[in-house]
């Protein structure tokens, strides 16, 4: 059993030398248990947060233990009456290794004719969960209003703005580089822009001619800069992740915007607010579950999915993500199928 373990915490953006791959023996069950064996892992942003021990809403990962994270399973023996030899699994406890035993906690059976088994780490699930409700729950999208979102190739941003086209808004999706950009185009956004461009926040406020009523931030950094002037007079902003940020190692550079924000946040009487997903919406989960497995049957939601190969590729990965290398949801092929 091959375990990829947090060696120490990072700096600044992980690197190689955070991590060390471990070999046992694969571990044993007793009764109510099953062995699992990992043939996806999700590859998160959350993951950085867990690498540090900073306080935080969730518990660090000690040094030496395998990484946390979602991974789709198949069942290879059961002592446990719920499952059989063979079924498919989504698996929050085995983390970042070949095997785990559970016990039948945070492990829910998948039926692989419903959909590709790793769409269960994406938009069937905890990333589609995130984009479900925090734009509808805080969002509170209304038809004709403006929806900016970015991140918006990813599996949380991507899902935004098909939601948003959905509930009638006009969608400005905001992706790094050119050929994301044109993924966005053709997840039929009324804008798709680069943040990377030189004039990116003239770009932004000429795709919003009537400013901003919904900003769905998944990033921070240059592209609030650009957002924060143009939001409307009661402007929802749910905060979902501030990635731009994981990797900071200081405040940024002055002048202090601080007043400026919150000035805004008054004047123009927004609403801006956080949530973790599991922690504030879980009894919602079947609410989500039952309507995005519609849309995605319908063809009204589309998903794009990057596979790495090998458990030894993860640490790569997960700095790649916190850079933007990657396009799409981000999942490694541990095992065979
Ligand atoms: P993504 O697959 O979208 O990956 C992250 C993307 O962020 C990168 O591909 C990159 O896209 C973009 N990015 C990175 N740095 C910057 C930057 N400096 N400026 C602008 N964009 C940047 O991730 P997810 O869809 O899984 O997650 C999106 C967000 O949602 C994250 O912030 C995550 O932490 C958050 N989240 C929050 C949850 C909650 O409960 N609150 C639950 C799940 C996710 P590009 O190249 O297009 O810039």
């Amino acid at each position: 059993n091959r375990q990829m373990t947090l060696a120490s915490r990072p700096v600044g953006a992980p690197g190689a030398d955070n991590f060390a791959m471990k070999v046992g023996a694969v571990p044993e069950i007793i009764d109510g248990e099953v062995l699992l064996r990992t043939v996806y892992l999700s590859l998160d942003p959350y993951m950085r947060g867990r690498m540090s021990d900073a306080e935080s809403y969730a518990e660090p990962v000690a040094i030496g233990e395998p990484m946390v994270g979602g991974t789709i399973n198949r069942v290879v023996s059961s002592k446990h009456p719920g499952y059989s030899e063979g079924d498919w699994v989504l698996s929050y406890t085995v983390g970042w290794q070949d095997y785990g035993v559970s016990d039948g906690s945070m492990l829910f059976k998948l039926d692989p004719e419903m959909a590709p088994v790793s769409h269960a780490l994406g938009v069937l699930g905890m990333p589609g969960f995130t984009a479900y409700m925090g734009l509808l729950d805080i969002g509170k999208p209304k038809s004709g209003e403006t929806l900016v979102v970015a991140a918006a190739t990813g599996p949380v941003g991507s899902t935004v703005a098909q939601i948003g086209k959905i509930k009638g808004c006009r969608v400005v999706a905001i992706a790094g580089g050119e050929e994301k950009r044109r993924r966005l185009e053709a997840l039929g956004v009324d804008v798709a822009l680069d943040h990377s461009a030189g004039d990116f926040a003239e770009q932004l406020a000429a795709a919003c001619p009537d400013g901003i009523d919904v900003y769905y931030e998944n990033v921070g950094g240059h592209v609030f800069d650009a957002v924060l002037p143009l939001l409307n007079t009661g402007a929802r902003v749910p905060v979902c992740g501030l990635i731009a940020h994981y990797n900071d190692t200081a405040l940024p550079d002055g002048p202090d915007r601080l007043s400026l924000l919150m000035s805004t946040i008054l004047v123009k009487r927004m609403t801006v607010r956080g949530f973790i997903i599991f922690d504030d919406y879980g009894d919602r989960y079947p609410e989500f579950a039952g309507q995005m497995a519609r849309w995605v049957a319908e063809g009204r939601i589309d998903y794009l999915e990057q596979v790495i190969d090998g458990l030894e590729n993860a640490p790569d990965g997960l700095r790649g993500l916190l850079e933007g290398e990657n396009f799409g949801k981000l999942v490694v092929r541990v095992g065979e199928d």
